[in-house]
């Protein structure tokens, strides 16, 4: 059993959406284009999951957020794949591929084919037992990668008002989750290894902000240590944490946010695997001519920084990193290597934050800390190379984003710290 394909999207997330749009916008035939996700709804925006989803009162559902409204363009329902004769193959897992023969197989058994193939495959989460402990099959731990996580979560959040949470991870989605667990009126402990929340990116003073905002609503925070294990009743559910350092916590709920791993399994040992992704050149084209890979599970030169090899976990790096490999793919020679500024955000309770580029070098803060209007630059060898701010207006994430993007010079970093936003206003 077989079918046969021009252009075969392997993934049918975020980044699989926006490639369909821009295969569309480029003209491709009915029939050519086909995308298989082990997923059962059509590609949607992904950060809706940790937001508008896990709201209390008026949530965001499907179809609301098919991609690709989230870059504020069509939005793709079913029915549009089905108009532009675009196939989709939809809960549906591809358990081997073949570069060499061009083929996909998938677990129901059927062998796709395709000219061209897009890697999309994003990431999956973690799992606790990854690190040495059991207990994620519990019916109150929580993760969070897909709609049908979130459905999980919105269910175990709608059983435990006014109980005891417990979030695992100090990264993106401890972040989030805590912020709609508090909104669920959940008491939360957020536990996490590190010295303050977002490690990888806040500088000690951003995170300070959020954790005192956090501290505001009730949050609590125990830093330093890790999860050593579960308590569990006689049904399987968690009811308490015990972590590494002793404390024990009782717990209705777990939310576990302790990082993903690309999905590259599939092609190693036949493409090159770089920084946990598939390499990919400026076009995103793999070590094989005819794959293309795209969105987290993609590690390609950002020439910003010199062309150093990045795998970048965010949304905006998904939609800019598809669009281009169709445009590189339809228009080959109108289209040159992609010059990408990494963007990333979140938003959490009112609070709302923007951050371009690289967190290397010195750091000037500027602005009012106990207001919220803050921001911070990131100097590297005399040049921004990054830039944050919070509760910006359009205006002002665009000037900052600018100033990254032409890596202005920085002479005085305590002038800089003085100037704050104006400096990005001034260039
Ligand atoms: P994904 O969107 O993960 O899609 C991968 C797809 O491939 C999935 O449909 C999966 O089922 C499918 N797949 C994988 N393997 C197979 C297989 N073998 N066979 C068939 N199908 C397969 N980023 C931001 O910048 N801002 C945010 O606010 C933000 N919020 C987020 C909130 C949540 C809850 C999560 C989980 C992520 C968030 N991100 C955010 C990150 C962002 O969503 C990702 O960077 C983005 O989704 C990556 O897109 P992708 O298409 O590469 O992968
Ligand atoms: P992150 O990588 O953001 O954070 C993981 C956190 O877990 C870090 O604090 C990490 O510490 C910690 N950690 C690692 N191992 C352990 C462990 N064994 N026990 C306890 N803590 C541990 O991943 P998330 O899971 O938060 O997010 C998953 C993905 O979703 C990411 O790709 C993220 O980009 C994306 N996402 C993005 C959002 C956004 O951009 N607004 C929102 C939600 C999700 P350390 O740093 O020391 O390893």
């Amino acid at each position: 059993m077989g079918r046969a394909f021009v252009y075969v999207i392997l993934g049918g997330g975020v980044a699989a959406g926006y490639a369909a749009l821009e295969f569309v916008r480029l003209g491709i035939s009915h029939g050519e284009l086909c995308i298989i996700s082990e997923e059962t709804v059509a590609p949607y925006e992904r950060p809706a999951l940790s937001k508008g989803f896990l709201l209390p009162e008026d949530p965001a559902r499907l179809p609301s957020f098919h991609t690709c409204v989230g870059a504020n363009e069509e939005r793709l329902t079913p029915k549009w794949y089905r108009e532009h004769g675009i196939e989709l193959v939809l809960g549906t897992k591809v358990k081997s591929a073949d570069v060499r023969r061009k083929t996909l197989l998938t677990a129901t058994g059927e062998t796709i084919s395709y000219k061209i193939l897009i890697i999309a495959t994003g990431a999956r989460a973690l799992k606790i037992e990854e690190f040495g402990v059991r207990g994620s099959d519990a019916e109150n731990v929580c993760y969070l990668r897909n709609l049908a996580d979130a459905s999980r979560l919105v269910d175990v959040m709608h059983s435990c008002t006014g109980g005891n949470a417990v979030v695992i991870g100090g990264g993106y989605i401890g972040m989030e989750c805590t912020a709609a667990l508090v909104k669920h009126r959940i008491k939360v402990t957020w536990v996490f290894p590190e010295k303050h929340c977002m490690g990888r990116l806040f500088t000690p003073k951003i995170a300070a902000f959020y954790e005192d905002y956090y501290k505001s609503r009730g949050v609590n925070f125990i830093k330093g240590t890790v999860l050593a294990s579960f308590e569990n009743d006689s049904g399987g559910k968690v009811t308490a944490v015990v972590l590494k350092d002793g404390r024990r916590l009782p717990a209705d709920m777990v939310v576990v946010g302790i990082g993903i791993r690309a999905n590259t399994g599939l092609f190693e040992g036949q493409l090159n695997i770089e920084k946990g992704g598939i390499k990919v050149n400026g076009r995103m084209q793999t070590s094989n001519s005819s794959v293309y890979a795209v969105g987290d599970v993609a590690a390609f030169p950002v020439k910003l920084f010199g062309n150093d090899i990045r795998r970048l976990e965010h949304v905006d790096s998904a939609r800019k990193t598809a669009k281009h490999a169709v445009a590189a793919i339809m228009a080959p020679q109108k289209t040159g290597d992609l010059d990408y500024l990494p963007f990333f955000y979140s938003r959490v309770f009112t609070l709302s934050w923007q951050f371009y580029g690289d967190n290397v070098g010195e750091v000037a803060h500027y602005g009012d800390f106990s207001s919220g209007r803050f921001g911070a630059y990131w100097v590297d060898r005399d040049r921004m190379v990054g830039a944050f701010l919070e509760s910006g207006s359009r205006e002002e994430y665009e000037a900052i984003a600018e100033a990254v993007r032409l890596k202005v010079t920085v002479k005085d970093m305590t002038q800089l710290e003085r100037d704050g936003l104006e400096f990005a206003f001034q260039i």
